[in-house]
């Protein structure tokens, strides 16, 4: 029976985002962004090189990240 499979791995699926979804920091109490931060870099010859990072963002380094 192909579709109760399928049903199933969906229903994981569907269970396992709603719980990475929001994270709650201890520090703060505040909910935490997931963002990808896009700091600047310059390599050995010059040329601008972006480099991206993913963070999360509440209280406790918003300014860090946003400057
Ligand atoms: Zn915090």
């Amino acid at each position: 029976m192909p579709k109760k499979k399928d049903r199933s791995f969906t229903a994981k699926l569907a269970h396992e985002t709603r719980t990475i979804h929001v994270e709650i920091c201890k520090v703060c109490g505040k909910e935490k962004q997931p963002i990808v931060h896009v700091a600047c870099a310059y390599g050995e010859t010059g040329t601008w090189r972006p480099q991206r990072r993913r963070v999360k963002v509440c209280d406790c380094n918003r300014t860090e990240v946003y400057g």
